[in-house]
């Protein structure tokens, strides 16, 4: 058996100072990078996803408010535009060489890193964690209650066994990451925490 770490969209604009900021978001980069330095044998393969929109007026298939106020729910203002400062990962997100690279978003808007492309070769994320043979996933990062949950839900779909640690994730609101949360442990994924 082996594992996979899937990092979800620790990007500039989804921490503090950014166009979408989660509280807590930096914090969750700097605790991600000390969770793979200490525990880096433990996975085959590390995986890092990245919201990567296309820049107003598109909206991205409705991701992004376009007539008037975003509602924070299905609507949101212009984020990670592709090959932005806002779209690079936060500068305390350390990824080990080797970190297979995820698109999602691409004029379209896609919550769960399942549904983007590798960047640079072909294929999607299922292909390549099924490369290295991996059967059990932990996922981590931004946002709990959108992106990380539907990661999570997608993994669990494919057919792997699915964690979440969640110390290092943060959540748009708490009252969506508790009913996320909830989703998630209905759904067979494991809630646990990176520290025994
Ligand atoms: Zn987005």
């Amino acid at each position: 058996m082996a594992r996979a770490l899937i990092v979800v969209d620790v990007q500039n604009d989804f921490c503090e100072g950014g166009a979408l900021a989660v509280v807590g978001g930096a914090a969750a980069a700097g605790a991600i990078s000390a969770h793979l330095d200490a525990h880096a044998a433990d996975y085959a393969l590390v995986a890092a996803t990245a919201d990567w929109h296309e820049p107003l007026p598109d909206s991205n298939d409705g991701h992004f408010a376009v007539d008037g106020a975003p509602d924070y729910v299905s609507t949101w203002p212009e984020h990670c535009v592709r090959d932005s400062a806002g779209a690079s990962f936060h500068p305390d997100l350390r990824l080990p060489s080797g970190t297979v690279l995820v698109h999602k978003g691409q004029g379209r808007q896609d919550y769960s890193g399942f549904a983007g492309q590798l960047v640079g070769r072909p294929g999607d994320l299922a292909a390549a964690l099924r490369a290295a043979e991996v059967t059990e996933v932990d996922v981590v990062g931004l946002a709990t209650d959108h992106c990380v949950t539907a990661t999570a839900l997608d993994a669990r779909g494919a057919g792997f066994a699915v964690r979440v640690l969640t110390d290092l994730t943060a959540g748009v609101s708490t009252s969506t990451s508790i009913a996320a949360l909830t989703r998630l442990h209905r759904s067979g994924v494991e809630l646990v925490t990176s520290q025994p």
